[in-house]
């Protein structure tokens, strides 16, 4: 429903529509992928494997709606003996289900004035779709060369979420997956990524590679040897190859200022990994910040940080 978008635009989110059929092409092209070896078997399991359970719906599914909303870079201030850091969550990881809520609300408020005793109108948040792929196939946003999706305005700084509805596809948006044409004659970001994830001639990026394949992991998972220990630059995930990109040099200034954490809970932090290891104060303030889902990678992450950062104040 071309209105329904036209809505959706209005209030500052771009949009795009696909018939539910291609949720199949999605998940065949993911899974051709990972059957020739260009994705491995670890990103399958820790990402894409949930695309291949069973939908289950007691109405039937006739479209899919890809929306992008900004998202920002959020920097949190660390102090730990006697130095004070600066460690940065990249976009789409936090305050992300509020984000999505509030997309979704808006939706199904548009679509109510559409429903009628025969059918009611309903989207529901669907994560069982690569949502990159499905920006790019739908036409709403393009790869960039660092597999990361770029939309108009806010370059990669944006975060997707796919939504499920039996609102009719009035219009297909279905297309090519496309690679932006300012990649054809830039290497930036190829020669930035600090642990050289980003090969010059292929489409996908190496994946375990890539450090967010490594951080998102449970502390308990320790960094391969091969990565270089000034190679950490957020407290979660990677920014270089956005904050280089030429694309981004508009929204690269955008950063939500976090909450900062004393000497005392950043020993805290260190330590623990669950919110009953905290302080009632501290696990308020990682209430606040959104940092729960974090917990299980942050005092690895926090660790490597610091000693990055004391490294750097000795010299
Ligand atoms: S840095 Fe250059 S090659 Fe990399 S995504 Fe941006 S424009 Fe494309
Ligand atoms: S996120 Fe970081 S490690 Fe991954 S490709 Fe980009 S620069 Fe390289």
């Amino acid at each position: 429903m071309k209105s329904i978008q036209q809505q959706l635009e209005k209030k500052g989110y771009q949009v795009s529509m696909f018939e539910w059929q291609h949720v199949k092409d999605l998940r065949k092209e993911i899974k051709a992928l990972y059957e020739k070896n260009k994705i491995s078997s670890g990103v399958f399991q820790n990402y894409l494997e949930k695309f291949y359970q069973q939908d289950q719906f007691d109405w039937k599914p006739r479209s899919i709606l890809i929306v992008s909303y900004p998202h920002f870079p959020t920097s949190f201030i660390f102090n730990w003996q006697g130095i004070q850091i600066k460690a940065i969550v990249p976009p789409a990881y936090l305050h992300v289900a509020e984000g999505d809520k509030k997309v979704k609300h808006m939706i199904n408020q548009t679509i109510q004035a559409y429903s009628n005793s025969n059918t009611e109108y309903r989207a529901e948040i669907y994560n069982k779709i690569p949502e990159k792929l499905a920006a790019v196939r739908s036409g709403l946003a393009k790869y960039g060369k660092n597999n990361i999706t770029y939309v108009p305005n806010y370059g990669s700084y944006h975060r997707l979420v796919a939504f499920v509805t039996n609102l009719p596809c009035e219009q297909d948006n279905w297309q090519a997956r496309e690679m932006m044409d300012n990649c054809k004659n830039c290497r930036i970001c190829q020669k930035k990524c600090p642990t050289s994830a980003i090969e010059r001639d292929n489409f996908l990026i190496n994946h375990e590679h890539c450090l967010t394949f490594h951080n998102e992991e449970d502390s308990k998972v320790k960094f391969p040897e091969w990565i270089k220990s000034n190679s950490h630059n957020c407290l979660i995930g990677c920014l270089v190859c956005q904050q280089f990109c030429p694309l981004n040099q508009k929204v690269k200034n955008q950063v939500i200022v976090g909450v900062e954490f004393k000497e005392n809970e950043t020993a805290e932090l260190l330590q623990g990994n669950k919110i009953t290891d905290f302080s009632k104060k501290l696990a308020e303030k990682l209430n606040k910040a959104d940092l729960f889902d974090l917990l299980s990678c942050l005092p690895r992450n926090l660790k490597v940080l610091l000693e990055k950062a004391e490294r750097e104040d000795s010299y």
